[in-house]
C-alpha cells in the first residue's frame, strides 16, 4: 500500500511542486492550505509523514506540530518542517515542538526526497519494542543483554552510551537536539533550566566518548555527525 504524506504549507505553487514529485515516487499525497484545516486532515487519517510549513496563516506551524504530538492519534507521525532561513533551529527540532527533521527554504527537491525517505525508514515504535535486536551496518545491539558489537567484537559500553547509542540508533537520519537527547537519555529531571549549558556539554561528552568506540577515526566521525547549533544525527 501507498505511503501516505500530508503537507501543510500555504505558498501554493510550492504545495503543488512537491506534491507532483511525491506523487511521481509513488505516494499518497493530501494537502492543507492552511493550519487548521492541516489539523482536520490530520486527525481525520492517518499519515505516514506530516510536512509542515512554520509560517501558516492562522493557526501556525509550530503550535501545529505541538498539538500533534500531544494527541494520542498522531502523536507518532513523523514530521519534516519546513523554515524559512534565520530561524533558531533548537526551537524547531526536539523538544520544543517535537519535529523529527527540517528544511531550511529554499531547498532543492533532491534534498527534500531524501529527506522524506529517512523519515519513511525509520521503523514504527511498535516494531522496535517488540524487537531485542538492532542492527545498523556492522553495529548491533541487544537490548536484552544490554551488549554492543562491532561486526564480531563486543564493545564496552557504559550505561548511558548504550542508552545514548540505542537512542541514536532508532532515530537514523533524524536530527536529535541536545534538549531532546537529554531529556530522552537522562530524563526531563536533567534538565535544569532550557538553556542550561552544563546539561549540554554533559550530551557533547557522551557523544565523544562514544565516537572514541564506534567511529574508525573518532576525529572525523561517519556514524555521529554534529548538526551545528542543534546537535547531532546518526548516519547510521
Ligand atoms: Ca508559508
Amino acid at each position: 500500500m501507498a505511503k501516505r504524506i500530508l503537507i501543510v504549507e500555504d505558498e501554493e505553487k510550492l504545495v503543488a511542486n512537491l506534491a507532483d514529485k511525491l506523487r511521481a515516487e509513488g505516494y499518497d499525497v493530501f494537502t492543507a492550505l492552511d493550519g487548521e484545516r492541516g489539523w482536520e486532515l490530520a486527525r481525520q487519517e492517518r499519515y505516514d509523514l506530516i510536512v509542515l510549513d512554520i509560517m501558516l496563516p492562522g493557526l501556525d506551524g509550530l503550535s501545529l506540530c505541538r498539538m500533534i504530538r500531544n494527541d494520542s492519534e498522531t502523536a507518532d507521525v513523523p514530521i519534516i518542517m519546513l523554515t524559512a532561513r534565520g530561524m533558531e533551529a533548537d526551537k524547531i527540532v526536539g523538544l520544543e515542538s517535537g519535529a523529527d527533521d527540517y528544511i531550511v527554504k529554499p531547498f532543492g527537491l533532491g534534498e527534500f526526497l531524501a529527506r522524506v525517505r529517512v523519515q519513511m525508514r525509520r521503523p514504527s515504535p511498535d516494531r522496535i519494542a517488540k524487537s531485542s535486536e538492532l542492527s545498523l551496518g556492522d553495529l548491533r545491539l541487544d537490548f536484552s543483554g544490554r551488549r554492543v558489537y562491532k561486526g564480531e567484537t563486543e564493545l564496552k559500553l557504559s550505561h548511558r552510551e548504550f542508552d545514548l547509542l540505542s537512542i541514536f540508533m532508532r532515530n537514523r537520519g533524524a536530527v536529535l537536539s541536545r534538549h531532546w537527547l537529554i531529556a530522552n537519555v537522562w530524563g526531563e529531571d536533567f534538565l535544569i533550566g532550557e538553556k542550561d549549558k552544563r546539561s549540554e556539554r554533559t550530551v557533547d561528552v557522551h557523544v565523544r566518548w562514544l565516537r572514541e568506540k564506534i567511529e574508525e577515526n573518532p576525529s572525523s566521525p561517519r556514524r555521529i555527525s554534529t548538526v551545528r547549533g542543534v546537535g547531532y544525527r546518526f548516519e547510521g
